[in-house]
């Protein structure tokens, strides 16, 4: 057997015994191959409580700086997880992300990854240490510490596992697979078998955190096997896979998404142009806008709306109306108390009545639509962010119910 990846997420760090009971989890695969590489996150909270504590001192601290604090959560991970296996005998190393050689570029706090060395950790495997790598961080060409993104732990792993030709990438977190729904909102969600990598990685990107979107990317990418399992229970996971293997269910899964904002310039100038100008602002200002709606031009006006995610608000509305004039614009109104749901399947593409289904579940709880959007394989809709929950329940009843 080759080399095996696994991950473990904060809740499944979040103490000492849950250290050693990972610790466990390790001992099982190094068992069967004395190649095991893991990847793990900052302990329970910690991520959260680092940005707390940043807050204190500055509200508005540079992303650099914030990467140099949240790198340090996962630094005391590696360390206890080592030392744990230390005490139960075994060959270990622990490494962070810059003595890996995770190479990434410059967005701090959303780095993507470029390159990964893997020397080092090679020469530790042939030693036959398990190496214990810190989750979710990099060093930029010049040598800074970057972060990859809330949840981009799952992404260092999927990165090793591409780099070092893994034989499979195991992600253990407080789940024991991905389910039609969080199974935290619906008790009666189902667990998947498994599920393929465009589904999952619409999932991702909508809401479903159980595995960061980049993660599912890279996966696809590099065809790397993926399964998603309990770090408590010894079950069957969810496998993620390419596309033929999986069996086609109409709608794989709900998911949700809070970190929303709403945007609409009102009373544009009705003339071309002006929607490349809008946009083209934004993506200067490295805003990723999602749904986009154009209202019919009256009075040689028109209105645009677009979503764009809740943390990207401020910035949003200062560029927008640093260029009110610009636009011809009358007025920006927004709302950050709104929230997308959406339904995923590989197999609507071809079946005209999954939205209509969908709509129909909202109708029948009296959810009002605020945007809608589609792709081959899913339908979004942009709802008050007070109904999320209960359009979530609806609509998962209408389609794993009925
Ligand atoms: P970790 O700390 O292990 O990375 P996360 O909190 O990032 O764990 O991801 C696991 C969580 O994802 C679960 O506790 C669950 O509430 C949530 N989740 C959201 N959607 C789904 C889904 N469709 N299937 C399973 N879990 C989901
Ligand atoms: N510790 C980081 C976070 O909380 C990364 C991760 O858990 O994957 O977002
Ligand atoms: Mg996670």
């Amino acid at each position: 057997m080759g080399v095996i990846v696994q991950k473990f997420g904060g809740s499944s760090v979040a103490d000492a015994d849950k250290i050693f009971n990972v610790a466990g989890r390790i001992i099982d695969a190094y068992k069967k191959t004395d190649q095991v590489v893991v990847v793990v996150s900052a302990q329970g909270d910690t991520t959260d409580d680092l940005i707390e504590k940043a807050k204190e001192i500055n509200t508005n601290p540079s992303k650099r700086e914030m990467d140099v604090l949240l790198s340090t959560g996962e630094q005391i991970t590696i360390s206890l997880l080592s030392m744990a296996l230390e005490k139960l005998g075994y060959p270990v190393i622990s490494l962070t992300g810059w003595q890996v050689g995770i190479q990434t570029d410059s967005n701090n706090m959303a780095a993507r990854i470029k390159k990964i060395d893997t020397q080092r950790i090679n020469s530790e495997l042939d030693k036959k240490k398990i190496v214990i790598v810190a989750g979710f961080q990099g060093i930029n060409r010049y040598n800074d510490i970057t972060t990859l993104g809330r949840g981009g732990s799952d992404t260092t792993a999927v990165a090793l596992a591409a780099a070092l030709h893994a034989d499979i990438c195991e992600i253990y977190t407080d789940v024991d697979g991905v389910y039609t729904a969080d199974p935290r909102i619906i008790k009666n969600a189902l667990k998947l078998k498994d599920v393929s990598y465009d589904e999952m990685l619409e999932l991702a990107s909508l809401g479903a955190n159980v595995l960061h979107n980049r993660s599912v990317e890279l996966a696809k990418k590099y065809n790397v096997d993926l399964e998603v399992k309990s770090s408590f229970e010894k079950i069957e996971g969810t496998k993620v896979k390419e596309v033929g293997l999986v069996e086609k269910m109409l709608v794989r899964g709900v998911a949700r998404d809070n970190n929303v904002a709403r945007i609409s310039v009102v009373g544009i100038a009705d003339k071309p142009g002006k929607a490349y100008k809008l946009f083209a602002l934004l993506a200067k200002g490295q805003i990723n806008v999602d749904v986009i709606l154009q209202s019919i031009g009256r009075e040689n006006t028109k209105d645009i709306s677009f979503t764009v995610p809740a943390d990207h608000l401020d910035d949003t509305l200062k560029i927008l109306n640093d260029n009110l004039e610009v636009l011809e614009a009358t007025e920006i109104k927004y709302s950050d108390k709104v929230s997308k749901v959406s339904i995923v399947g590989a197999g609507m593409a071809s079946n005209p009545g999954v939205a209509a289904k969908m709509f129909e579940a909202l109708y029948e709880a009296q959810i009002n639509i605020n945007m809608i959007s589609t792709s081959e394989i899913k339908v979004s809709v942009l709802i008050d962010e007070e109904n999320a929950e209960r359009a979530v329940k609806a609509i998962h009843a209408k389609f794993f119910d009925e």
